[in-house]
């Protein structure tokens, strides 16, 4: 008796397929192993702020947060999280029923989306898009409708905006929700009040939720202004805003971030989120709640220090001969190839630390339209300002 001969069948399963090891693994190693100026990955070469490292020592100390702490977060935190949304934006939010606190923005993308998605509901995201959705989005059985951020020239500058006529053309009668990200990455663009409008009279007119990733609140520039879209008429209800600790206070490892939601919306992501994590990081959510609490002043020189650095890098980019896409947030530059008389920024990003001793990333790995991607690359420039000088002495022998 011979049992039936199945054919292997591949560990991974199907909904996760085409997800394997993200490009920042090899250009990382590539840095490693060229001895590189890494630009390539969006962390800080140094940490925040000296008092809310005190403040986070002196938790574990006293024994605050070393066990547990409470699923939707400490009270501390909630309160701080609803007075930032108070202070920075006029939004009134319920510390103990609309605000949840997550391990970093990255698992509330994922509970908001394991929480609010059916099988088989479509999710409409701005493209080219930040690695986890695409992969969240498969993991809750959705479809993603990408929409396409176009480049285009203008009075000031070149921008990547967004095409109002297609995004109203990729909703459809399946739809659940439009993932936003704004400041966006990887293109620097900040949405406008007028997109951010047309956006929200969208969601309402299709009654769609949003889910909207504001990691990048406070690192705007040039007068830009971040404007969340749960303040615009009618979205309160039907928003999820998400955000973290790691950008605005360069505390990318602590993995702290939060949901501000209304009451419904929070508790279909707390649902989710309390069987991912459940709970974590209870020290460190003493001191984000420290931390939201600093001076404008503190938020004024963080955005001083990183104009300083855009400009440092986007000057170097613009004379060695890079399109350059002057990002009005984010702490990353899109910079066009084809002026260099190049086309395939992957090819381009495997071969630029061997050409000159600095990796970037190719955005085509932010896009299911990879064509579309195929001439830009990032760099980031949360960088020491001798690293950025060193890196923009080194690109210039290109
Ligand atoms: C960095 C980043 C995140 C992840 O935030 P964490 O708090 O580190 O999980 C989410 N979204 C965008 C757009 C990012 O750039």
């Amino acid at each position: 008796m011979t049992r039936p001969v199945r054919p292997p069948r591949p560990p991974l399963n199907r909904r996760l397929d085409g997800f394997g090891t993200t490009i920042f693994a090899e250009m990382s190693s590539l840095a490693a192993a060229t001895g590189a100026v890494n630009l390539g990955q969006g962390f800080p070469d140094t940490d925040g702020p000296e008092e809310v490292r005190e403040a986070a020592v002196r938790a574990i100390r006293d024994g605050r947060g070393n066990q547990y702490p409470p699923g939707p977060g400490i009270p501390e935190l909630r309160s701080a999280v609803a007075d930032h949304q108070r202070r920075f934006y006029g939004l009134s939010y319920d510390p103990d029923t609309e605000v949840l606190v997550t391990t970093g923005a990255t698992e509330a993308i994922a509970a908001a989306l394991l929480g609010l998605v059916e099988p088989g509901d479509e999710v409409v995201a701005l493209e080219p898009y930040y690695d986890s959705y695409a992969a969240c989005v498969a993991m809750a059985g959705g479809i993603r409708v990408p929409v396409t951020l176009r480049p285009r020239t203008g009075p000031d500058g070149d921008r990547f905006v967004l095409d109002l006529d297609e995004l109203r053309s990729a909703v459809t009668d399946r739809t659940r929700l439009i993932l936003l990200n704004t400041p966006h990455n990887p293109t620097g663009t900040v949405l406008t009040r007028a997109e951010l409008t047309a956006i929200a009279e969208l969601a309402v007119e299709r009654d769609l939720l949003v889910v909207t990733d504001e990691v990048y609140e406070h690192l705007v520039y040039d007068g830009a202004e971040h404007l969340p879209i749960a303040a615009l008429p009618g979205m309160r209800e039907r928003t999820v805003t998400i955000s973290s600790a790691g950008k605005t206070y360069s505390f990318t490892g602590w993995k702290v971030g939060w949901t501000t939601a209304p009451p419904e919306l929070t508790a279909a992501v707390r649902t989710a989120k309390q069987y991912l994590t459940f709970v974590s990081g209870g020290p460190l959510q003493h001191a984000v709640a420290e931390a939201l609490r600093l001076p404008d002043a503190f938020f004024a020189d963080l955005r001083a220090d990183l104009l300083a650095k855009r400009n440092l890098l986007v000057e170097g980019l613009e004379r060695t001969g890079f399109g350059v896409f002057r990002p009005q947030g984010t702490y990353f530059v899109t910079a066009d190839i084809r002026p260099l008389g190049e086309s395939d920024g992957a090819a381009f990003c495997r071969a630029l630390p061997e050409r000159c001793g600095v990796v970037a990333v190719p955005n085509a790995v932010f896009y299911d339209h990879r064509d579309q991607g195929d001439p830009f690359v990032r760099f980031a420039f949360c960088k020491r300002t001798e690293v950025l000088q060193d890196a923009v002495k080194r690109l210039s022998a290109l």
